[in-house]
């Protein structure tokens, strides 16, 4: 059997990853993966997780099966904290899953269940795994325009091109810090995008991986919370890797939301069946401690504290970058980093040059350009300027 096998293709992060492995140069710099890291370059686990860890330890007597909807305390949560209490959410339902990964590919299925073949719009460019995961689930995909010939957010291009989405087409949109470019549409765009949706009909599917690592957590919820208020139906995808740290854990959630809690009625037990098929139950741990969380004042609070200074800590990194920049006398393409958001950042550079980059200055960025601003050390802000002021020289 296995002699029919063809190579498959290779994953070009993990290709990266390994050639940052051998690279023996004691000045490497690793800014390809999208993990969160702290000045002294590890990716800790926050604070108030390990409190709810040593909470739920303490009080832990079984680890009976969940159900095929994982923790429903967790998907209260969940959608309390993305789309309010009230509202949107009195005619939404929602999921455990495992992860933001999870959450797509079960929405797809979804999808898939509810009309086979359906076309879904994805950004180009786009998160590296929104294709492969659509196509898995058997969807069709179409792309629609998202940055200008600067790097700017096009929202010309953008309404232009899904003004071709028909009736029942879904729209993936990435809900804030769009990876990898780090660069979002302003609030009238969002608006537009709300309107054509609710005129033409077609779907808004929304990952949220990065909230509360842009303009802060409300902020950066806010596009979801108004589509959500303006469309009849929408589909979410929440991941808690990255405002909770919870990387490994593989926590997140799915959320369907219908024009009433009608239309609802075959959505849960859907969602079920196609999890049962997938993985049967998401892993109950990360789910927990998210709730335990959010549900304590106390831990809520520090939880709070410590995403503001996560988001800080990049900001700080990209306006650090974006100044070194400025000074060695690239204004337009540090005026254009300045304007990005969230944990990734696209450097102003062409593949050829970040593969210079590599080579001359062992700093790895995907070849597309994009860097994890948030796995920048602080001390390596001048070396990166100065890398990139560099092959933008020559
Ligand atoms: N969506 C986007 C835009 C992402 O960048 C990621 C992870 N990097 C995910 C979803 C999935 O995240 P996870 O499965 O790790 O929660």
């Amino acid at each position: 059997m296995l002699e029919l096998l063809l190579p498959p293709p290779v994953d070009p992060l993990w290709d990266l990853t390994e050639a940052f492995g051998a690279d023996a140069r004691p000045e490497r710099l690793n800014l390809v993966l999208g993990v969160y890291r702290d000045h002294t370059g590890g990716t800790p686990v926050m604070a108030a997780v390990r409190e709810a860890e040593i909470r739920l330890a303490q009080r832990s007597v079984s680890k009976e099966y969940r159900g095929l909807s994982g923790n429903t305390a967790f998907n209260r949560a969940m959608l309390s904290m993305v789309l309010g209490d009230g509202g949107a959410s009195e005619r939404a339902v929602a999921v455990q899953t495992v992860a933001g990964s999870g959450a797509l590919r079960l929405l797809a299925d979804l999808i898939c269940r509810t009309r086979p073949g359906t076309t879904v719009w994805i950004s180009d460019p786009a998160y590296v795994n929104h294709r492969p995961i659509l196509e898995a689930a058997g969807l069709k995909v179409r792309t629609y325009g998202w940055l200008d010939s600067e790097g700017r957010s096009d929202a010309e291009g953008m309404l232009r091109d899904l003004a071709g989405a028909r009736r029942d087409d879904v729209v993936l949109l990435q809900g804030c810090c769009h990876n990898p470019s780090g660069v979002d549409p302003d609030a009238r765009t969002w608006e537009a995008l709300a309107s054509l949706a609710a005129l033409e009909g077609w779907v808004p599917f929304v990952d949220l991986a990065y909230h509360g690592l842009g303009d802060g957590l409300e902020a950066d919820l806010a596009a979801t919370r108004m589509l959500a208020e303006r469309v009849p139906e929408m589909l979410i995808a929440i991941s808690c890797s990255k405002n909770f740290g919870l990387y490994s854990d593989r926590t997140g959630c799915a959320v369907v939301l219908g024009a009433s809690r009608q239309s609802l009625r075959h959505v849960e037990t859907a969602l079920q069946n196609a999890a049962r098929t997938l993985y049967s139950m998401p892993p109950e741990h990360g789910a927990a401690v998210v709730t335990a969380i959010l549900e304590d004042d106390g831990l809520r609070t520090a939880w709070r504290t410590e995403l503001d200074a996560m988001r800080g800590r990049i900001e700080a990194n990209r306006a650090g970058l974006a100044a070194r920049l400025g000074a060695l006398g690239w204004d337009t393409q540090a005026a254009s980093l300045a304007r990005q958001k969230g944990m990734f950042s696209m450097l102003p550079l062409s593949a050829e040059q970040m593969v210079r980059l590599r080579g001359e200055f062992a700093i790895y960025g995907t070849t597309a350009g994009r860097i994890n601003i948030a796995g920048l050390p602080s001390d390596r802000i001048t070396c990166l300027a100065r890398g990139i002021a560099g092959v933008l020289e020559r």
